[in-house]
């Protein structure tokens, strides 16, 4: 059968997250993004491998689109449910996951977050067009459509003051500076990123290639910007690198710092521009606030917290412990979380810079309980057998990605630990992505 042919039908089946099967004529084609249930138009691209190119007609468990963007943005793929059908369809998907790899915990729970709308605290942008030499586009990346950027002037998933200063900045350099282009490696503009905490502080990030443009009057009239947070600081990130990723190649701080406050669960957190913090602040409460109610006290323990980040966890959890260590890749992210304990006054907390699998090779540290809060990418499966010699008499295993969590599951289960407590958390309403939280013990 011909590569490229269109094929049109009805979605008849979904795994986690978004892996799609059609059937047509006996074939049985897989691909990613559809919603259960809809009619879609797919090219068929290699074997039984497809992809999206339409939606013909919707599926019974969707309702008229809660936000402007939604047929083309990339960033939500569930703004056309309720938020209650949204939460059952994600809550069928893990259920379904957790079942076909042999996970059966009877009180598994999936919770909501406690907010749907407004509540992501960054957005990272990519300069881009929404078609081939279109004017200048600021936003997401197209749906199905990698190289073509959706504008997002009324995203519903971040406060409106993002949505300002998205608009302002793309109106700016609309017909004055050129986006880059990733094939030709030409031109200036390529991200930027905004970050909000709930303090309504806000740290904006333009990065661009070196070049000798004068900014100066933009971060003026940036500043003047009527906004209901405050721009507590504007930094410039120059980025020459072929890579699509945000290189740190040259920062400079052009107005006010590099940073901002967040307060979460009674204690205050330096966020800095390039460091890891959890998107969704009100539902982060309630991941720590669960995390916590697992696990069996921490009165006298010691804690060992892979994966740190900037040490949040470490300090919640930290606080209560006898002493805790964190253990972090990014020395952005511990520096920060150094800075943090000695804001929050807690000396019972340490921190070291390092990649987890070396790290658990001869780390000399008890732990009575581990913290792991891998990446979307899971526990580096060489690093599993290391940190399961520590032999804690409990694990808290915190992941963003349901996929690898499954797999990650089972080293901890073939070792002769058991799941005491289950749920999965709804931090990223309107995605496709939610958190899962696992309390094993021995
Ligand atoms: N627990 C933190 C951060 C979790 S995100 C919180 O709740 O805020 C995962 C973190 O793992 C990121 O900060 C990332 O920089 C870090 N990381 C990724 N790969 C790593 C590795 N191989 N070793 C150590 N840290 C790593």
């Amino acid at each position: 059968m011909a590569k490229n042919k269109i094929i049109e039908g009805i979605v008849t089946n979904v795994d986690f997250p978004n892996k799609c099967t059609l059937v047509d004529n006996e074939n049985e084609y897989t691909f990613k993004g559809a919603i259960l249930g809809q009619k879609v138009a797919i090219k068929r691209t290699r074997g039984k491998k497809a992809k999206m190119v339409e939606v013909l007609e919707k599926s019974e468990l969707e309702e008229t689109s809660n936000c402007i963007h939604s047929d083309r943005c990339g960033g939500c793929a569930y703004q056309t449910f309720s938020y209650k059908k949204e939460l059952s369809y994600k809550e069928k998907l893990i259920r379904k996951l957790l079942e076909e790899n042999d996970i059966n915990f009877e009180g598994f729970q999936f919770v909501e977050s406690p907010v749907y709308s407004g509540y992501r605290n960054k957005m990272e942008y990519t300069f881009g067009d929404e078609c081939k030499d279109g004017p200048l586009a600021l936003g997401l990346h197209r749906k199905n459509h990698f190289h073509d950027i959706v504008n997002t002037p009324e995203c519903n998933i971040v406060h409106e003051d993002f949505n300002i200063i998205r608009e302002f900045t793309r109106e700016y350099f609309d017909g004055v500076l050129e986006k880059y282009n990733r094939m030709r490696h030409t031109g200036v503009l390529r991200h930027f990123v905004i970050r909000r905490s709930s303090l309504g502080e806000i740290l904006i990030n333009l990065v661009t290639t070196h070049n000798d443009f004068d900014f100066s009057k933009y971060y003026e009239e940036l500043l003047n910007l009527k906004v209901e947070g405050k721009i507590v600081g504007i930094v410039h990130t120059y980025n020459d690198s072929l890579s699509d990723a945000i290189v740190p190649e040259r920062v400079e701080v052009v107005y006010g710092r590099d940073f901002i406050y967040e307060e979460l669960l009674g204690l205050k957190f330096k966020v800095s521009c390039f460091s890891f913090f959890q998107t969704n602040t009100d539902s982060a409460k309630v991941l720590y606030e669960l995390g916590r109610d697992m696990i069996s006290g921490l009165d006298n323990k010691v804690l060992l917290d892979l994966y740190s980040g900037t040490g949040t966890i470490t300090q919640i959890f930290g606080q209560y412990a006898d002493k805790a260590l964190g253990v972090e890749i990014v020395k952005d992210a511990v520096d920060a979380a150094v800075e943090n304990a000695k804001l929050n006054e807690l000396s019972n907390v340490e921190f070291i810079c390092d990649d987890v699998f070396n790290a658990v090779k001869n780390l000399e540290y008890n732990p009575d309980i581990i913290v792991l809060d891998p990446p979307r990418d899971g526990i580096n499966p060489r690093a599993i057998k290391n940190i399961i010699d520590f032999n804690p008499d409990e694990f808290l295993y915190i992941s963003c990605n349901p996929a690898t969590f499954v797999r990650d599951l089972q080293a901890f289960l073939d070792r002769g630990y058991k799941i005491d407590n289950l749920k999965a958390l709804d931090q990223f309403p309107r995605t496709n992505h939610c958190e899962m939280i696992c309390h094993l013990v021995k």
